[in-house]
């Protein structure tokens, strides 16, 4: 792997130089199965997956009314028509209509082959069996056409593409049982800190409950991955690297947490110069400076800082993006925008910093942001208040009240 530490002279990796290299070093797993739709929710297609069907396969109506030939309509005059039917979602009335006959029709019901319009029922009176249309109304409307949706054999999803929930429906929208998705990635993770103690478990003196395996799980969930949570390893380096050479034997990615930076109980970097080799390990972003990428064997790892924030901040930033690639997904950037900062904001040079922040919008349109609280990688509290960070570039000294900033939007890609 190339060593871009030497590129900025801070000696700390631009996020652009760390994703580059990420990009050149990454690559997808290879091995494909077929799931149910139900089993393809955050999964990836293998290939595109084309329209069985028409859809709609029928002529239908977009409304509930009556179905009617626009030539039997009188100019600048009511029209009257008999109803000699009706059409039924699943039900269509059988034949074509008659000359100055209409059917009543439902939405979703089939029109007949010589209707080519529907009124809508708000729009008529009616007199036992006559219905009377005002004068003038719009004919040709009200009609769902054949392969309006979607032609058939027409691409409903292209390859590469993570499935959604809104994926899925349109799959089963054409009839569709399962597809062929990108194996699942195997990812372990663990946490290191003699301090750490598992909730349920009454804190000791100087102890903090394990947050960080919890935050991976929750973000780890959205991709629809094999995790395996190998727990809390003590700042005892032989342990530590025992259950990594131990699980990059089955894993594609292990992430651990804390133990990251240059403290004497500090033992991710040294152990994976042992064992691996290091990609990266400290870039120019805050929260998470402290940041090893790297591989074992086979196996990617990521050593992510020990405070929460940093863990968040840093999965989305740079593990995310990792992993898209991993599952031969096309990367998303984040959507970027621009707020009217309403708090004033302090900031060293020399990293780009992501503050916690809460966007809102005012009834004219325009974007506010002001900090979500407490700015330290710790602080939980603001960063689950927060919806957005606020990206400070490296070169910035903090804005005042009032300046313009860049925003993005959590969990909003483009
Ligand atoms: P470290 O990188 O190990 O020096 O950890 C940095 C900070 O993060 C320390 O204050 C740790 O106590 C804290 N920390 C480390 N791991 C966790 C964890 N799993 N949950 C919550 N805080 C943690
Ligand atoms: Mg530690």
């Amino acid at each position: 792997m190339i060593d871009y530490c030497s590129v900025n002279t801070n000696g700390l990796l631009l996020i652009e130089q760390a994703l580059q290299l990420i990009k050149e070093s990454v690559r997808p797993v290879i091995g494909n199965e077929r799931v149910t739709l139900k089993q393809a929710l955050g999964r990836v297609l293998s290939y595109p997956v084309l329209s069985p069907i028409n859809i709609p396969q029928d002529r239908n109506s977009a409304m509930d009314g009556y179905a009617f030939c626009s030539s039997d309509m009188q100019k600048h005059h009511p029209s009257i028509l008999s109803v000699v039917g009706t059409s039924w979602a699943g039900k269509p009335y059988p034949g074509n209509i008659g000359h100055n006959e209409c059917i009543r029709i439902f939405t979703g019901a089939v029109v007949p082959d010589n209707a080519d319009s529907v009124i809508m029922q708000e729009q008529i009176e009616r007199d036992n069996n006559k219905i009377i249309f005002p004068a003038d109304i719009a004919t040709k409307q009200n009609i769902r056409e054949i392969g309006g949706d979607i032609n058939q054999n027409a691409e409903l999803l292209p390859a590469h593409k993570k499935i959604s929930a809104i994926d899925i429906g349109l799959l089963a929208s054409a009839g569709i049982y399962d597809v062929s998705v990108k194996r699942k990635l195997n990812i372990a993770f663990f946490s290191t800190g003699d301090e750490l103690c598992a909730i349920g478990q009454t804190l000791q003196s100087g102890q903090i409950y394990d947050s960080n395996r919890y935050i991976l799980f929750g973000l780890l969930n959205d991709y629809n991955f094999n995790v395996s949570d190998l727990g809390v390893i003590a700042d005892d380096k032989q342990q530590i690297k025992n259950t990594l050479l131990t699980a990059a034997k089955t894993q594609d990615v292990i992430i651990t947490t804390g133990g990251a930076s240059v403290g004497d109980a500090d033992y991710i970097k040294e152990i994976l110069e042992e064992c691996g080799q290091v990609g990266f390990w400290k870039i120019a972003i805050k929260p998470g400076k402290p940041l090893a990428f790297g591989t074992i064997n086979n196996c990617y790892f990521f050593g992510l800082p020990g405070n929460p924030v940093s863990v968040i901040a840093t999965f989305q930033k740079i593990v995310a993006p990792a992993l898209q690639l991993l599952t031969d997904m096309p990367g998303k950037r984040s959507l970027s925008l621009s707020a009217t900062c309403l708090s004033e904001l302090k900031k060293q040079k020399g990293r780009q910093e992501y503050q916690r922040g809460i966007l809102t919008q005012s009834t004219s349109g325009e974007l506010f942001v002001r900090s979500a609280g407490g700015q330290g990688s710790n602080i939980m509290s603001a960063m689950s208040k927060a919806n957005c960070y606020i990206v400070l570039p490296v070169d910035s000294e903090g804005v005042l009240a009032g300046q313009i900033v860049t925003v993005e939007p959590f969990e909003t890609f483009i």
